[in-house]
């Protein structure tokens, strides 16, 4: 039977290069995007062209109602979730401490905490052996900045970061024994669009420096963690941390 997976803020970035590898190995992927509908729906028209079976969700993963029915309209369109990988994060401008607003604050928590909190619930739900589901795999995109702090830079984005770790730790024991595994993933410096939104469009190069491995890492180098951990190569891998960070 044919794997579906949720991933979600798939229109670009390491959620894209995510969701197209995943459709290469043959899940239905849920493509979920916020805003960007014709750059989600090229990712579907991207999977489909190749054969393999795509759907695009708009929600704002921050909103309850919405991820509800976004989970709704993945059961009616692709079936059962047995993968979940939740990606979609936010991240502001530079800033230290002093210049934090609780509004900045509340902002990134609700999408890379919140969002992810409320994407593992509905996901639990449906894969969870006691409802009657076959279990299935979380991953949560993390971050380097969970456990190296980003001071100066923007230590809300890392606590919210160091947050998901903390989830990720819990919810693999909660959920263990109903046949769900839940991992991290935590990207180091990657070429994508985020740091441009976030304010500093070359930072990859910037910072490259200060990786082990001297340079930047691309979105497809942390898909291919993402989708070992989904994977049944990863069957006994439940509450652990992948770092794709060049050694940082
Ligand atoms: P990106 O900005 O290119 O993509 C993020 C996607 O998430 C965008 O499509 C955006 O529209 C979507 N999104 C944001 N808020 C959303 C919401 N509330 N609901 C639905 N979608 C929403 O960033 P990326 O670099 O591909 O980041 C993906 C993940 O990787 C994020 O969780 C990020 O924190 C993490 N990460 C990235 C880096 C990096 O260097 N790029 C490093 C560490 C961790």
């Amino acid at each position: 039977m044919t794997k579906v997976a949720l991933v979600t803020g798939a229109s670009r970035g390491i959620g894209r290069a995510t969701a197209l590898l995943l459709a290469q190995r043959g899940y239905a992927v849920g493509v979920n995007y916020q805003q960007d509908e014709a750059a989600a729906e090229q990712v579907v028209a991207q999977i489909r062209a190749q054969g393999g079976q795509a759907q695009t969700l708009r929600a704002n993963i921050a909103e309850e109602e919405q991820v509800v029915a976004m989970f709704a309209a993945l059961d009616s369109s692709l079936g059962p979730i047995g993968a979940l990988v939740n990606n979609a994060g936010i991240l502001f401008q530079q800033a230290g401490i002093e210049q934090l607003t609780a509004e900045r604050i509340n902002k990134v928590f609700a999408t890379n905490v919140t969002g992810y909190f409320l994407c593992c619930r509905e996901a639990v739900k449906r894969m969870a052996l006691r409802h009657g589901g076959q279990g299935g795999a979380i991953v949560n995109v993390s971050s380097a900045a969970a456990r190296l702090g980003a001071a100066g830079e923007y230590v809300d984005y890392a606590a919210s970061k160091g947050a998901v770790d903390t989830l990720t730790t819990g919810l693999a024991l909660e959920v263990a024994a109903q046949g769900i595994r839940v991992n991290s993933v935590r990207p180091g410096f990657i070429y994508t669009d985020m740091h441009a939104s976030g304010g500093e469009p070359g930072r990859v190069d910037r910072v490259k420096t200060a990786v082990p491995m001297q340079r930047g890492g691309q979105p497809e180098e942390v898909a291919e963690a993402v989708a070992w951990l989904l994977s049944d190569a990863a069957s006994y891998v439940t509450g652990c941390f992948i770092d794709a960070a060049g050694g940082r």
